[in-house]
């Protein structure tokens, strides 16, 4: 997968590095919308090279001044994870939308029905992709491939914003209190269906 091995580089730089500072790790996760139906998961969180504590970008040094102390580098630009790096609309390349057209419509806005043409859902009849608008370019980096660090930081979750709204925090599909129910209330193929539960953003799903 591109996006791991984005990450695996960028983890490795900051291992590379010693001497000065360490490099501070920062991560690009989660999924950039194929339609304008789906959310976008994206989001940027940035951890101490020493001790992987998540800090705010540009932190000079880690926060835990306790056990870490370790000091912070903070490169110019980071490789936008978002794009692979391409510069080139994700939901484009993924949906193999044709010079930057809707997939859904195929360009038309509309959605032949019945002899009548509804508007199509996904891109309200403006024809083109609701990523990139037509651009084809990667809406993040702008198609510039590299994101630079003010950006980085501005638009990185900082560590006080914990969790809430987590949008692409692994939490295990909640946990109901079975304890409390009797036990054969639930047959083991369907316990296990529910934990399979997909973690990763699901395609997106068709407006009813
Ligand atoms: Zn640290
Ligand atoms: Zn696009
Ligand atoms: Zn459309
Ligand atoms: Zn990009």
């Amino acid at each position: 997968m591109r996006l791991r091995d984005a990450l695996a580089l960028l983890v490795a730089a900051g291992l590379a590095s010693c001497g000065r500072g360490q490099d501070g790790v920062v991560k690009m996760r989660g999924f950039t919308p194929n339609t304008g139906l789906q959310k976008d998961t994206r989001e940027i969180r940035a951890y101490c090279p020493n001790c992987g504590m998540q800090v705010e970008v540009g932190a000079e040094r880690c926060p835990d001044q306790r056990h870490c102390k370790a000091r912070i580098d903070w490169d110019e630009k980071y490789r936008c994870a978002f794009c692979g790096g391409t510069g080139k609309c994700r939901a484009c390349y993924l949906m193999e939308k044709e010079g930057g057209q809707c997939f859904n419509c195929k360009g038309k806005g509309f959605l032949p029905f019945r002899g009548r043409t509804p508007q199509c859902p996904d891109c309200k009849g403006s024809k083109v992709c609701t990523v990139c608008k037509g651009s084809q370019n990667c809406d993040y980096c702008g198609g510039e491939k590299t994101v630079a660090l003010a950006t980085v930081r501005e638009r990185a979750r900082k560590p006080s914003e914990g969790k809430e709204e987590g949008v692409e925090e692994k939490k295990p599909a909640e946990k109901k209190p079975e304890e409390a129910k009797p036990a054969e209330e639930k047959k083991p193929e369907e316990k296990k269906a529910e934990e399979k539960k997909p973690e990763e953003a699901k395609p997106a799903e068709e407006k009813k």
